[in-house]
């Protein structure tokens, strides 16, 4: 299990503009790993979180906070998988 994407939503919605995000209530389409999921499943959720990203009302703020998010932080982001490698 990782940690999921929408906490950190949460922890940054109230300041950062992100009221209104696509994913709320979503869980855990864009977390990083599902337990029991197999690696297909996991490639399709992924795809679909990233449909949610491309028609979400905050999107261009969710990706001006990818810099600020931690370099270890996984899921899909604004439209972007995060590996825990960083961002760039
Ligand atoms: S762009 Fe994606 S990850 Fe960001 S708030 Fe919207 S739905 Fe959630």
């Amino acid at each position: 299990m990782t940690a999921p994407v929408l906490a950190l939503l949460a922890a940054l919605a109230p300041a950062e503009g992100m009221a209104g995000a696509a994913c709320t209530g979503l869980a855990p389409l864009h977390d990083s790993d599902v337990d029991g999921e197999s690696g297909e499943d996991r490639e399709a959720r992924h795809d679909r979180a990233r449909a949610v990203c491309e028609h979400c009302r905050v999107l261009t703020v969710c990706r001006a906070s990818l810099d600020s998010l931690p370099p270890q932080t996984v899921g899909v982001w604004a439209g972007v998988l995060l590996t825990g490698r960083g961002h760039g």
